[in-house]
């Protein structure tokens, strides 16, 4: 089953502030994120599961990195299947420039 181009949402179960995604490429995406709406909130965002309006504007996109990664552990989740989620501006293109730091905590695919 392929989520590519597919429309998600996250919601903090803190803040709860939501994310709308996007699937860019094919690849699996996290159930949990760290909170994207607050930039100091530290709660996880549950996924919706795709169970969302598919004609929502996504803020955010999960993708395929090209090129190295210098993270281990995220380098690891990435040859797994693993996509990464970064925040993307109206017209779809990643904000400039990378917004946060490769990081992801060690055996964490929650990222
Ligand atoms: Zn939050």
């Amino acid at each position: 089953m392929s989520y590519k181009g597919k429309i998600n949402q996250y919601t903090c179960t803190v803040c709860g502030g939501v994310i709308t995604t996007i699937d860019r490429d094919e690849g699996t995406t996290a159930f949990f994120v760290s909170c994207y709406a607050t930039p100091e909130c530290q709660g996880p965002m549950r996924s919706s599961m795709y169970q969302v309006d598919q004609s929502l504007v996504p803020d955010h996109e999960w993708y395929k990195p090209t090129g190295k990664i210098q993270n281990r552990a995220l380098r690891e989740h990435v040859r797994m299947g693993g996509l990464l989620i970064r925040p993307i501006r109206n017209d779809g293109k990643p904000k400039p420039p990378e917004p946060r730091p490769a990081e992801n905590p060690p055996g964490g695919i929650d990222r």
